[in-house]
């Protein structure tokens, strides 16, 4: 049985000081919710979170990482700066980082090594555009970013993998896939992970929707039975909003 994961991607918003005031908001709102989730603020404001955290079920997560553990590295943070930030998710892959950051398959592969190694769980974002939709290769383009981002892992590494399908035209759009687009990329995803992993890994390896998800259409993506959880971005800067959509992923 896989939990359900809520995740808010804040990119690049928040001061430290402003991401105290969301947290303020946000963590009354959700005192009694079960629901797994995590909050990635930038990285100026993770301990700023860290403690605000403290004694809710939220958990603390990074955008991004570098694989290497220290060295010359300008401007790069890594995994094990995290961990002893108290960080315990990071979002790998985005589709920013792909198209302003030069991120690829084979550095995402080397981030999610590096941040398993130090026991902080990847959020391995993967989607397609809005032209390689049309072109009608969605289902190529995801099995390429699953096949060579996850390349080399055993079975046991790969259970602990979150992947997020977020079609990157979906992304701050406003134009959410529907529940049956989301469904139908996602169920596909898993028959990668099954024969990549075998069918028991797949079965076990959540997989999340994200792109413009809002507390209106969560729970019908919620309802689709490969759908586990959601990657949220714009809405996870408003309290109220993030708030509901934790509320309505309740009952999977
Ligand atoms: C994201 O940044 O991962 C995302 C899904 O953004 P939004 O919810 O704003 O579409």
């Amino acid at each position: 049985m896989r939990r359900p994961l809520i995740a808010g991607n804040w990119k690049m918003y928040k001061t430290a000081a402003q991401a105290k005031e969301l947290m303020a908001q946000l963590v009354p709102l959700i005192a009694d919710v079960n629901v797994e989730a995590v909050v990635c603020p930038p990285f100026t404001a993770l301990e700023t979170v860290k403690k605000l955290i403290a004694g809710t079920k939220l958990a603390l997560g990074a955008q991004d990482v570098y694989w290497e553990d220290e060295g010359a590295f300008t401007g790069e943070v890594s995994a094990p700066m995290l961990a002893s930030i108290g960080c315990t998710y990071c979002i790998v892959g985005h589709s920013e980082r792909r198209q302003y950051f030069a991120e690829t398959n084979e550095t995402v592969n080397k981030k999610i090594n590096a941040l398993l190694q130090h026991n902080l769980t990847p959020i391995v974002c993967v989607g397609e555009s809005l032209a390689q939709r049309e072109q009608g290769i969605t289902r190529d383009v995801c099995r390429q970013q699953l096949e060579q981002g996850l390349a080399g892992l055993n079975k046991e590494a790969a259970a602990k993998l979150v992947i997020a399908y977020e079609p990157v035209w979906a992304i701050g759009t406003g134009q959410t896939a529907t529940a049956d687009q989301a469904q139908e990329v996602i169920g596909y995803l898993r028959t990668i992970l099954a024969e990549q992993f075998g069918q028991d890994t797949a079965e076990l390896i959540r997989i999340q929707y994200g792109g413009s998800v809002k507390p209106g259409n969560v729970a019908e993506l919620m309802e689709k039975p490969d759908i586990d959880g959601a990657l949220v971005g714009g809405a996870s800067l408003k309290a109220e909003d993030f708030a509901a959509i934790i509320q309505k992923s309740c009952h999977k």
